[in-house]
Parts: structure tokens; C-alpha cells; sequence
């Protein structure tokens, strides 16, 4: 891959960025070829150079969630959670401070990981830049349900060990 500066000069003028006319620029984005100014619009990429706005574009291709995706997501979330949560919260708690923790540490991160497959599944694989905010509501939302009925799961180590390290490893994945 070849990083392309496009330092400029074409016919010899002096190049003023394209957001910043009184800007003086040797830049061009290296996608759509306006001039940019160094201080606040080039953004460096692996590939070079590029205006705000065509990062934009590109994210906008990579974040391809429709309107219903989010809560989609959210709901998934929810039922998994509301489903999940009881059972390893039954057992974690009953397994002892030490031995529950450790457990709890081997089979959180699998469990998030495949929440968030479960996830990523429902929405046919498009990514949303909020998606993983609405599958964190959905989650809190179905937690506040479990702990309604099972108070005591608050005070057990084993089960918020679970709980977040399930949590972040859901979130990280769906990013
Ligand atoms: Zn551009
Ligand atoms: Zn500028």
C-alpha cells in the first residue's frame, strides 16, 4: 500500500483549504482531492491525508445498522439476559466465593461473546455506532427484572463478576 501525501502543487498556486479559505495548505484529501489545512481538517489514515468528510463516508459504509437494528439488539439483549441471568446466577452463587469467582471469570467472557453473536446474528451482521449502547440497555433492563425476583444475587461475588465481565466482553465485541 502506497501512503500518498499529495503534496500539492498543480498549476502553481497557492492552495487554501477547502473549510478554512484563509488557510494556506500544501494538502490535498487523498480521496476526494480538496484542499485540507494540517491543523483542523487532515485527519492521517493508514492509507494518508483525508478530509473529515470522507472519513465520515467511510464509516457510514462500515456502519451499516438499519432504522430497527438498534432495537432489535435491545431486545435480543433483553430475552437473553432475562433467560441467562437466573441460571448462572443460581449456580455461580452456590458455588462458593472462590471457586464461583474463578468460574464466573472462565465462562463470563464465552457467555458475552455469545450474546453478542446472538446479537450480531438478529441484525444480519450490520453494525450500528450506538448498537452496542441499546444490547447494554436491554441487558440493565432484564437485570433490573432478574433482581426484582433474586435480590439476593447483588450480594453475591460470583454473580457480578459474571455480570461484568460478560458485559464488557458483549460490548467489546459488538464495536
Ligand atoms: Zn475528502
Ligand atoms: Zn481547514
Amino acid at each position: 500500500m502506497t501512503v500518498d501525501l499529495n503534496i500539492v502543487d498543480d498549476d502553481g498556486g497557492t492552495l487554501y483549504c477547502a473549510n478554512h479559505p484563509e488557510t494556506e495548505t500544501l494538502l490535498r484529501c487523498n480521496r476526494c482531492n480538496k484542499p485540507i489545512c494540517v491543523e483542523k481538517c487532515a485527519v492521517q489514515t493508514d492509507v494518508g491525508y483525508r478530509c473529515k468528510e470522507c472519513i465520515r463516508s467511510v464509516q457510514d459504509k462500515y456502519y451499516n445498522a438499519e432504522g430497527r437494528d438498534n432495537w432489535v439488539a435491545l431486545g435480543v439483549a433483553f430475552v437473553v439476559t432475562l433467560i441467562a441471568m437466573p441460571i448462572a446466577g443460581l449456580l455461580l452463587s452456590r458455588l462458593g466465593l472462590l471457586f464461583g469467582g474463578l468460574i464466573a471469570l472462565l465462562i463470563g467472557s464465552t457467555a458475552g461473546t455469545i450474546l453478542a453473536q446472538l446479537i450480531r446474528r438478529a441484525v444480519n451482521k450490520r453494525r450500528g455506532r450506538n448498537m452496542r449502547w441499546f444490547a447494554l440497555a436491554g441487558i440493565v433492563l432484564a437485570a433490573l427484572v432478574v433482581v426484582l425476583f433474586m435480590p439476593y444475587l447483588l450480594f453475591s461475588l460470583p454473580a457480578l463478576i459474571f455480570g461484568v465481565v460478560a458485559v464488557s466482553a458483549t460490548l467489546s465485541f459488538l464495536r
